[in-house]
């Protein structure tokens, strides 16, 4: 992927001062809270108005302990952002509202509640923002095989994927469905996966780095693949427990997370991502 650092513009950095309501209290009240909470059966967190009792991540406000290694990932989820924004306000004109990446670190207070890393990175319609640790792309190349730039873009876009459905009132629709292979919640993930690839397909136009933007690079394509086979349902399940539970499905098959953002990829066009099967059904 060729591309240029900006400004950050698209970034809201947290890294310093992750951790919500903990970091306000300290590690010693925290461990406190967390005793109190377990002996009363009251979870006392929800007084200082933290939904739940977190890792014991004390935020050092405004210090970020970083390295030029991390700060290239910042200025890359900054640039694909970006991109992938200016790319979606060309297909949607007027519906399209800005979104913006909130970094965090170890865990952190968002509108949809107290969300730890370890969730993975999450879209919250509450505050329309992307949140993201960048140690999940660590994850994603060590644990999951999937290394690369395109493959964080991915990542990144299938983020912004779930913004563009809350915008068009898709995500609402969905609300309260349950798990499961035919579920309307692995239909939204597919459709969010088939949006990331509308944008891959945008930024595989040549003569897009001169223009100041992203573009990719003979490739580039295999990387975002191997990312969406690696974090398939079937795939996840199999190396977590050694068997397939198609009625906890949430994100849908390796196989069909592929073809979905090959499909983006492929047509350039939102209509093509109908995941519901409102039109074929
Ligand atoms: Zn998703």
């Amino acid at each position: 992927m060729r591309w240029t650092p900006g400004d950050r513009s698209n970034i809201e950095d947290a890294r310093g001062r992750s951790g919500g309501g903990i970091a306000s209290i300290g590690i010693g009240g925290f461990l406190i809270l967390l005793v109190l909470s377990w002996a009363t059966g009251t979870n006392l967190f929800s007084l200082l108005g933290t939904d739940s009792a977190g890792p014991s991540s004390v935020g050092t406000s405004g210090e970020v302990r970083t390295t030029p290694e991390e700060e290239r990932l910042v200025d890359l989820v900054d640039a694909v952002t970006r991109d992938a924004q200016k790319t979606w306000e060309e297909l949607l004109g007027g519906r399209y509202q800005r979104t913006s990446v909130k970094l965090f670190r170890d865990a952190i207070q968002s509108a949809c509640g107290f969300a730890q890393s370890a969730t993975g990175p999450f879209y919250c319609p509450g505050d329309q923002k992307v949140y993201l640790d960048l140690g999940f792309f660590r994850e994603l190349s060590q644990r999951f095989g999937a290394p690369g730039d395109f493959a964080q873009a991915y990542v990144v876009t299938h983020e912004i994927g779930h913004h563009v459905q809350n915008l068009l009132g898709t995500t609402e629709r969905v609300q309260g469905s349950r798990s499961g292979a035919n579920s309307a919640s692995v239909a939204l993930e597919l459709q969010a996966d088939c949006y990331a690839g509308i944008w891959g397909h945008a930024a595989s136009q040549q003569g897009r780095f001169n223009a100041g933007g992203v573009e990719l690079e003979p490739g580039d394509a295999e990387e975002a693949l191997r990312a969406a086979a690696a974090i398939g349902d079937d795939r996840l399940q199999r190396e977590a427990t050694g068997r397939v539970m198609p009625d906890r499905f949430t994100h849908g098959t390796s196989a069909q997370r592929v073809a979905w953002f090959k499909r983006g990829m492929e047509s350039g066009d939102p209509r093509a991502c109908d995941t519901f099967g409102t039109t074929t059904r």
